[in-house]
């Protein structure tokens, strides 16, 4: 079953309101395994409504409308529809009573305006809405069902889930046309989007594939994305976990985890699982670092504390950089991260310990020493710290950000035993002695 999403208003078409209502219903008809094929927004002008119904009824099987519904001149649904089934709209009695209680329970008077809800093309169906006062329409045009429901997202929610599902359930077990869609993320964090597509190879790539992967980023975080669709929920659930399987195999270490899993969770969780505690030293991310370890419920247990040494006095006073390391290399330096880092885990008696200074921007860079230019120290009890140097893109949260997220993930790797070079976006660097 293929379903087509119409999110109807002004206030969307405008970037006003975010159409949230489009992307919560198709989640929900991909959990029964109805694919959407598009989301369309249209504005509260009749003529295009109308022809959108139009258009989605003559490609979809499923065409869900939210909005424009409301008892207002601008709510234009009804009579899109109508138009669009070439039928007028009549007064439907039961919604109408059902519209007059609904008011009467709470002590008011109906507008007469609101009685423009209860129309409805002739040969539709109400639909009954308990949690407001706009009945949803259910009609038959096309090849397709048609529903229309409110846009109001709780109303839109209750009476997608009371009707629309139900009756798709119902469909797809009359027709044998059950699809189970299994889907999951696997997270990656240090490579770059083409990178990552690059380890997993065209034949996982292969748009024909089933289960699909595709490749998906945001704030840094690469997720393979996998797809996996078949007439069993066995099936499904079978080809996932081995598809799971081979792309964790490809991007190795990489992945931290998968779907909701942060990267935080998953470095706080193998430091906890490897017995291990952590310190942080930071100067341009200014906590950031210890902040999103923080943010992990139970990360006592790894996090032993850190130091915000923003300034080169801080620098020195708090984590004994000595001035003249300074002065000769810099405070955006290897030396200086090296000795950051060091100094950190000694102090705070842990086991590991990560360090950044770097130029987050806008201001501040040089030819030598470029915007984005950090450099991250880690230090374990094998000895000198390592040095990885970031060249980092963006503006300056992104360049924070990002630097954050790759000390997590060298804590993550150098707990696990896995190689810093994993980390696509680092350069090791000798820092040659201060
Ligand atoms: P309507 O049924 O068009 O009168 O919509 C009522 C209200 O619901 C609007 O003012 C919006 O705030 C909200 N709304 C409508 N459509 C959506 C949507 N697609 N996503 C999120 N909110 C919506
Ligand atoms: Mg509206």
């Amino acid at each position: 079953m293929i379903a087509i999403v119409l999110a109807i208003g002004d206030e969307l078409a405008l970037g006003q309101t975010v159409d949230t209502n489009s992307a919560w219903a198709s989640a929900r008809l991909a959990g029964l395994g109805v694919s959407t094929l598009k989301h369309v927004t249209v504005a509260d002008e009749l003529g295009p409504i109308t022809q959108a119904i139009r258009d989605a009824a003559a490609a979809a099987d499923l065409v869900l409308i939210s909005g424009g519904l409301g008892p207002t001149e601008d709510d234009l649904t009804r009579q899109a529809l109508a138009d669009a089934m070439g039928q007028k709209l009549a007064e439907d009695e039961p919604s109408l009573q059902r519209l007059a209680a609904w008011f009467d329970d709470r002590g008011r008077r109906m507008p007469d305006r609101n009685r423009v809800q209860c129309l409805i093309p002739r040969t539709a169906q109400p639909i009954d809405n308990p949690r407001g006062t706009a009945p949803g329409i259910h009609a038959h045009l096309d090849k397709a069902e048609v529903f229309s429901v409110p846009g109001v997202p709780r109303e839109m929610r209750g009476m997608v889930d009371d009707v629309v599902i139900p009756w798709v359930q119902d469909r797809l077990e009359a027709t044998g046309d059950q699809r189970v869609i299994r889907t999951t993320k696997v997270n990656t964090f240090g490579a770059g989007e083409s990178t990552v597509s690059e380890m997993l190879g065209p034949e996982l790539m292969d748009r024909d594939r089933n289960p699909k992967v595709g490749t998906t980023v945001a704030g840094g975080i690469c997720s393979a994305r996998l797809r996996s669709e078949f007439t069993t929920a066995e099936e499904a659930d079978a080809a996932l976990d081995e598809t799971i399987a081979q792309v964790e195999a490809r991007l190795g270490a990489l992945v931290f985890g998968r779907d909701e899993t942060t990267l935080q969770e998953a470095t706080v969780a193998t430091l906890i699982d490897k017995g291990l505690t952590v310190a942080t030293a930071e100067s341009c991310t200014g906590g950031m670092v210890a902040s999103m370890l923080t943010d992990v419920a139970g990360s006592s247990a790894a996090v032993a504390g850190g130091w915000v040494v923003y300034s080169n006095e801080m620098k020195r006073r708090q984590l004994g950089v000595p001035e003249a390391v300074l002065d000769e290399h810099g405070a955006v330096s290897p030396q200086v991260a090296a000795l950051l880092a060091e100094a950190a885990r000694e102090r705070a008696h842990a086991d590991l310990a990560v360090s950044l200074t770097g130029i987050a921007g806008p201001g501040g860079g040089t030819e030598d020493k470029p915007v984005g230019l950090v450099y991250l120290g880690l230090a374990s009890s094998d000895g000198p710290a390592t040095v990885l140097r970031l060249s980092l893109i963006g503006d300056r949260a992104a360049i924070r950000n990002r630097s954050a997220k790759c000390a997590l993930q060298a804590l993550r790797l150098t707990a696990l035993g896995a190689s810093l070079a994993t980390l696509h976006w680092g350069t090791p660097v000798e820092p040659t002695p201060a």
